[in-house]
């Protein structure tokens, strides 16, 4: 598998430090609010790499974490009347179950800020100990960012040109204006922890390198997270991770960075008060017409969250269900059948190999469906067709699809009985009995159920 490594700039081979294995680090939200459209539409990418090269048989550990504690936990429990913590739980509890309503893979190892004091402080001292932190007199600890010249080398720029525009804030103790805090002296109403420098607690970059360390190891294979991440917080937890191990060749091999979505061409904001959260989403759209959204541009692009364009992807959803769902008549065995150029695992493998491109992914198995649909109206060898239907539903699932028709609602569309209510009403309509064939339609209208009735016989879709 070749990805775009944002460190170098380059398309590269995925070459696992430890073969047949991928440790994968994915930086999770601050959960100082509900989650919004944007942190799933970044985990499902997460999660269709995951799936995928499990799929290719590769033994994938996935870590993602929680930042529990951080300055806007604090404002916001603080405006609230309510413990930071225990807004940070509450918030992860919500988007937890939300996560799973949306088909995301559990990450092996979820870690929160909060439950990794130790292993923070132990990477802190070691940076300070090796000459790349320093205590300042209040008990702040600082990394030196002069002390590493390669500092920059992620978002590709240098020292000079990162700190323009960067300065000294009133009562500021650090050496330098890009200096960064990697621990923070305890303010009165703050959580706050003992440490060799005093009571206090992590600065935000600090926990991801220490945490990818503990669960990962020094050295792991694909760093992950959204483009807006690249600095300054990729940029320092490489800086830390490096300074704590004083190599410059342990951490993440592979950098990869996501796009962000816009709602309807402008970002989304709360000024703006155009963002969608995870909780309107999902009762709006199908959690694989959401998916299906994400997956149909590539990763990396900026992608523009529209009414329209989630039509779009509900109808693609029900394209692929029905093809994946059709019935295949016992008797069809009008000749052989199979999947046409461009449809077969080899395309798929060879799209999602070329920097997981999902979009071409997609495309491959929507050429599957169009050929099953084909094949079953020309009554081709009905196993045949019943494998390419297994192949189909295989293909949607690395990619997370569960092509269920009717959503995720628990009103699920019962589809053995929607066929038998059509049946009934194909049998009505040829005995003149308009009137049972009309309780019919209604019956099903009210489920959600629209009724295309075409030459090849009655059709039916979920409403969206
Ligand atoms: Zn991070």
């Amino acid at each position: 598998m070749r990805l775009q490594n944002t460190l170098t700039g380059e398309v590269e081979d995925l070459v696992p430090v430890v073969p047949g294995t991928v440790g994968i680090y994915v930086c999770g939200v601050t959960p100082y609010d509900s989650a919004h459209v944007g942190h799933a539409m970044s985990l499902i990418v997460y999660d269709v790499l995951v799936r995928y090269l499990r799929w290719r048989g590769m033994q994938v550990t996935f870590v993602s974490n929680y930042t529990d504690v951080d300055d806007k936990l604090i404002d916001r429990g603080a405006q609230m009347g309510i413990d930071p913590l225990e807004l940070a739980n509450r918030n992860i509890a919500q988007w937890e179950a939300e996560q799973e309503r949306l088909g995301l893979l559990k990450p092996d190892v979820r870690p929160r800020v909060s439950t990794e004091i130790d292993n923070i402080i132990a990477m802190t001292a070691e940076i300070v100990a090796n000459g790349f932190g320093y205590v300042t007199p209040s008990g702040d600890v600082y990394f030196r960012v002069r002390a590493k010249d390669d500092y920059g080398k992620l978002s590709h720029r240098n020292i000079e040109d990162l700190r323009t525009g960067t300065r000294f804030e009133p009562g500021d103790e650090k050496e330098f204006p890009l200096d960064f805090a990697l621990w923070k002296s305890a303010k009165p109403g703050e959580p706050a922890w003992e440490s060799p420098w005093g009571k206090g607690r992590p600065g935000w970059h600090i926990e991801c390198s220490a945490m990818s360390r503990r669960y990962l190891g020094t050295r792991f294979d694909i760093h992950g997270g959204g483009l807006d991440l690249i600095f300054p917080h990729h940029e320092n937890e490489i800086a830390q991770a490096e300074a704590a191990a004083n190599d410059e060749h342990v951490f993440a091999r592979l950098w990869m960075h996501n796009g962000m979505v816009q709602r309807d061409g402008e970002k989304m904001s709360k000024s703006i008060g155009n963002v969608v959260s995870v909780e309107e989403a999902l009762s709006r759209w199908s959690p694989d017409a959401i998916r299906l959204y994400v997956l149909s541009s590539h990763y990396r692009s900026q992608t523009n969250l529209t009414d329209e364009a989630m039509a779009a992807a509900g109808a693609g959803v029900e394209r692929l269900a029905r093809a994946a769902t059709r019935e295949v008549p016992d008797d069809a065995r009008s000749g052989r059948a199979e999947p046409p150029e461009g449809a077969r695992d080899s395309d798929f493998i060879e799209a999602l190999d070329d920097d997981l491109d999902t979009s071409h992914a997609l495309a491959v198995l929507f050429r599957l469906a169009t050929e099953i649909n084909r094949a079953i109206d020309a009554k081709r060898n009905a196993d045949d067709v019943r494998a390419m239907q297994a192949t189909l539903g295989e293909l949607a699932g690395v990619l997370g699809l569960s092509l269920e028709q009717g959503g995720d609602d628990g009103e699920r569309a019962d589809a053995a009985e929607i066929e038998a209510l059509l049946v009934e009403r194909t049998e009505a309509r040829a005995a003149r009995d308009f009137k049972r064939a009309d309780e019919i339609r209604a019956e099903l209208d009210a489920r959600g159920i629209v009724i295309e009735d075409t030459p090849q016989g009655a059709r039916w879709s979920v409403k969206r």
